[in-house]
């Protein structure tokens, strides 16, 4: 599944790719075809992302809410485009440039009503223009969960992915099994602000660096990690333990992480 910041980075793209611009949308699969009717024409106004969702707004008050699930993909050409694959979910088509949504685990639109509801169902997104960290801190101070756990909690706080919660809860010295009840608020505030930097960094170079080596302009890197995937831990030298939480396979250092 995509990490939030990979759909930060399509909301970005798609912008300038859409944005500003009348779109015709259609559902070559057939199976988005009344969700299309209700926006093809209008104009998007703007993109945005709230963790792995993302919103195209548009200017007739509608919204499209894209989640890609586990197997979906965008594929963004400049015009011309080809026609359409037949599984082609959606196709947002401006003058400049075609994007098509392929296999998503959601493709819906959304009028005023269901874009409020949908704000309250998602915690405050890591990387919003207007961050909201002291509602996730009330949340995560509120419950007796782990952190590891309410950090991939989406009603808790939306922008953290597997990856991202090892690196994050090893940056920060917290052992996995803490209770949220017992972070004090200082330390929330700064695993908030280290997150928010780290995701603005994927963002940037649309690839997870968390160990501050960042590439040279113009260098394509894959991931770069401190404790995730990885044997031992860079801090101490000790052995890296492995285990499961939530389904999703969990990296830590028992000997640095221990508040
Ligand atoms: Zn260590």
């Amino acid at each position: 599944m995509p990490e939030g910041h990979t759909i930060h980075r399509a909301a970005r793209d798609h912008r300038a790719m859409i944005g500003g611009q009348r779109v015709a949308v259609m559902s070559p699969q057939g199976r988005f075809a009344e969700g299309a009717a209700q926006i093809d024409g209008a104009v998007c106004s703007t993109t945005g992302a709230v963790g792995k969702h993302l919103l195209y707004h548009f200017d007739n008050g509608k919204t499209l809410h894209v989640h890609l699930g586990l197997g979906g993909y965008f594929v963004c050409t400049p015009q011309p485009a080809d026609p359409p694959r037949e599984v082609t979910r959606a196709r947002l088509e401006s003058a400049t440039h075609t994007v098509d949504i392929i296999g998503p685990n959601t493709c819906e639109v959304l009028d005023s009503a269901t874009m409020d509801a949908f704000k309250l169902r998602y915690g405050p997104d890591l990387l919003s223009d207007t961050p909201d960290p002291d509602r996730a801190i009330a949340r995560i101070q509120k419950s007796k969960a782990p952190i590891a756990r309410l950090l991939m909690d989406q009603k808790v706080i939306s922008g953290i992915g597997n990856i991202y919660r090892a690196e994050i809860l090893w940056l920060q010295r917290i052992n996995p099994m803490t209770r949220g009840m017992d972070l004090d608020t200082a330390k929330l505030r700064s695993l908030w602000d280290e997150m928010r930097a780290l995701l603005q960094v994927g963002v940037e170079y649309n690839s997870i660096i968390t160990n501050g080596d960042l590439p040279k302009a113009g260098q394509q890197i894959g991931e770069r990690t401190n404790i995730f995937a990885q044997p031992t831990c860079p801090r101490c030298d000790g052995d890296v333990v492995k285990s499961k939480l939530s389904t999703r396979t969990l990296y830590h250092c028992p000997t640095c992480q221990v508040l």
